[in-house]
């Protein structure tokens, strides 16, 4: 049996793969995931801009992979010597599974720092989830913000702050702004686009480090040019009452705190006898092997794979989709060449390029040393994920959703029951904070 632990870019492919060459009545392959799906993250931000529907950037495991077995859990130990996995379903007691090959690919985690009020105020930006929170929160603040005439309130709620200049960060930041000023401009009539302060904190001197420092610093001039405040060598110091500090002595009262900057391996790989790198990624061998193991393999955002493309000693590749795609594919045709008793074969992939979108028809892009900015770069950027998102079915509801938006005015409601779905019925029930029988239903 193959344990794939992880269904995301690596998770997916690898199975879809094995899925396919492995023959009927082969090697079983179980994929363990908590989500039922896997996630497109590069179209997140287009989610959370409402370009693209929530629903179409996720991609269900169980009806893409008919001939796996997909349990909706966390693995949350391993012992590779003893091939036994430590998996806790979505309900009930946690159990072990026993494996004769593991695929590790359970990705990577925010990568946060212990800074004062940061754990209680702000959010992540890897999850469907936080997309369409963000969305909502943000359309909710333009709410809140027009219907008060008190303009401490106003200049909170309209006053967003994200930390961190890599692509996730930047996409983020940029497609919210232009979906928060498409609303003010066509909607609130007592808003101003210039009420709003979109503020970015990079701790370096740049952002996007995946591009050359022109593009990047050509992307600060473009945001700074939509009256975006992108500060650079600048750090969150704190967040208290509602009121962010930075490290040049600024502050501000903010209601909306985004941290995207960066990533760290999934902490899962502690509670496994797997061997680790300096920076806790899963030490592997060029043929995406786990360093010293024959039957254990792992690649994407939480493995250490040398790029054989690069001449300076010990340099791995870099945690993208880009690779984790292409290493899904090596390795499972790998793992079945070793259960076929054939030699594997090494990963190597010279990094591409970036490209991505800084809000409706911008972007940024640099592919193979060229380099496009605007237009021609937001429409490579749709061009290349729709060409990479999973399955017939993604692709054709992902172009229908831009085609819809193309014809029709942008969506711009704040579903503001989603945040708290049930606050209105247990008013209604008359539970109250409190009284007897409201801990059971807010646990419930
Ligand atoms: C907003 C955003 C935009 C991005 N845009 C781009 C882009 O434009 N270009 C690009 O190249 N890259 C981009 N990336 C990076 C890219 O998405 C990642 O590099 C890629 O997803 C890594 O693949 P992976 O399989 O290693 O991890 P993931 O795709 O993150 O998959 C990991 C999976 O493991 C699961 N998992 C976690 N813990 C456990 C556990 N204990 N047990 C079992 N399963 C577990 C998770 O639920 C998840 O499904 C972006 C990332 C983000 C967040």
């Amino acid at each position: 049996m193959v344990l794939v632990v992880g269904g995301g870019y690596v998770g997916l492919y690898t199975a879809l793969r094995l899925q396919k060459r492995l023959s009927r009545g082969g090697a079983e392959v179980v994929v363990v995931d908590p989500q039922p799906h896997m996630t497109y993250q590069p179209f997140l931000p287009e989610a959370a801009a409402g370009s693209v529907e929530p629903r179409h950037v996720v991609v269900p495991l169980r009806r893409t992979l008919p001939r796996c077995r997909v349990v909706t859990g966390a693995v949350l130990s391993l012992s590779h010597a003893d091939r036994r996995a430590r998996i806790a379903p979505v309900e009930g007691a946690p159990y072990e599974l026993s494996y004769d090959v593991l695929v590790m690919a359970a990705g990577s985690v925010a990568r946060t720092l212990p800074i004062p009020g940061l754990a209680e105020h702000g959010i992540g930006f890897k999850s469907v989830g936080e997309a369409i929170y963000l969305r909502n929160h943000v359309l909710a603040r333009l709410d809140a913000a027009a219907s008060t005439d008190d303009p401490a309130v106003r200049t909170r709620a309209l006053t967003f702050t994200f930390v961190g200049g890599g692509y996730a960060g930047i996409e983020a930041f940029a497609e919210l702004e232009d979906m928060a000023r498409y609303a003010v401009e066509h909607h609130y009539p007592r808003l101003s686009p210039s009420d709003m302060r979109w503020v970015l904190v990079e701790a370096t001197g740049r952002i996007l480090p995946e591009v050359d420092l022109d593009m990047a610093a050509w992307t600060v001039r473009q945001l700074t040019a939509r009256g975006m405040d992108v500060r650079l060598n600048t750090r969150l110091e704190e967040v208290a009452d509602g009121v962010v500090r930075l490290s040049d002595g600024d502050s501000f009262a903010s209601d909306t705190l985004v941290w995207t900057a960066g990533t760290r391996p999934n902490p899962l790989l502690a509670e496994t006898d797997l061997p680790l790198d300096e920076r806790g990624r899963v030490r592997c061998a060029p043929t995406l092997q786990v360093s010293g193991l024959e039957d254990a393999w792992a690649a994407g955002d939480l493995a250490a794979v040398p790029d054989l493309t690069k001449d300076t000693p010990g340099a791995t590749t870099a945690p993208n989709a880009q690779h984790a795609v292409r290493q899904a594919k090596r390795l499972a045709d790998n793992v079945v060449a070793v259960l076929r008793g054939e030699e594997p074969r090494p990963y190597r992939h010279a990094y591409a390029g970036s490209v991505a979108s800084l809000g409706l028809h911008e972007g940024v892009a640099q592919v193979y040393g060229v380099k496009l900015k605007g237009w021609p770069a937001w429409f490579m950027h749709r061009a290349y994920h729709v060409s990479r998102v999973p399955t017939f079915n993604r692709k054709a509801r992902v172009v229908a959703d831009w085609a819809l938006a193309s014809v029709f005015r942008r969506e711009v409601i704040a579903l503001g029951q989603l945040q708290d779905p049930r606050r209105e019925f247990v008013t209604a029930a008359g539970l109250v904070p409190g009284r007897p029988g409201a801990e059971r239903m807010q646990a419930g």
